[in-house]
Parts: C-alpha cells; structure tokens; sequence
C-alpha cells in the first residue's frame, strides 16, 4: 500500500498518549485505510524503556500493519539501532515522537532509519 499521509486526528492522539504515558514510553502499530494511516494498535502495559518497548512490538501476533510509532522519554527522536531492527519488520513508515510531544516533536521513518515525508492530512475518519 503507498501511503500518502497520516490524519491529523490520529497524529493529535499519539501526541496526547506519548504525552500522557511520559515518562514512560507507548508504542503500537500504524494501520492505514486508503494509503491515509488512521488507526494505530496500542500495546498494552508498555514498558519504561525504549529497549522494552521495541521488544514488545516484535513480540505482536502478526496484525497487518504499515508500520510503527513508539515515544521517547526525551527530546531525542532517533532511532536507536533496537528501534532499527524493528523499522525492518513491522513495515514502511516509522513514527518516533519525543519530548515536549508537539506537532514539531516527532519524526517518521523509513524500514532502514532514513527521514522520510509523512504529510498530516485533514481528512474525516469514519466510523469503525
Ligand atoms: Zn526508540
């Protein structure tokens, strides 16, 4: 599927759940409708440290996913090399959001770590 972009709304709620779950970190899985990521799977019980995050994603049953988002505790939004083995197995696009969790404090990613364009998208979301 090529993604064109991510709706606003599904960014404003990562933003709001990296902020809420700081100090500790949240991650999930990107799913997209229409090349537009809309939805993400939020793993449950997300441990404090990025490592146990990462671990977590892997150990996700197989849900069809484009990609992942996880959150830093600090204003860092690199990948970390854990962070690249997962970006090579989960997916295309890749989202790391970081302190202060705004709309300039996150970053998308492509399966081998480079920088890559995720427009954010005013679009409606429909009902599940
Ligand atoms: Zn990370």
């Amino acid at each position: 599927m090529k993604i064109i972009g991510i709706a606003h709304a599904t960014l404003e709620f990562i933003l709001k759940v990296s902020e809420s779950s700081a100090p500790q970190e949240f991650a999930g899985l990107l799913r997209a409708e229409k090349g537009i990521i809309s939805d993400i799977i939020i793993l449950p019980g997300t441990e404090s440290s990025d490592r146990n995050a990462v671990i977590k994603l892997f150990m996700m049953p197989n849900i069809s996913s484009v990609g992942s988002v996880h959150s830093h505790p600090g204003p860092n939004i690199k990948p970390s090399k854990a962070d690249l083995r997962l970006f090579g197995k989960t997916g295309s696009h890749h989202i790391i959001v970081g302190a202060p969790y705004d709309e300039n404090s996150w970053q998308c990613y492509d399966a081998d770590g480079q920088v890559q364009e995720l427009p954010v998208l005013e679009v409606e979301l429909g009902e599940e």
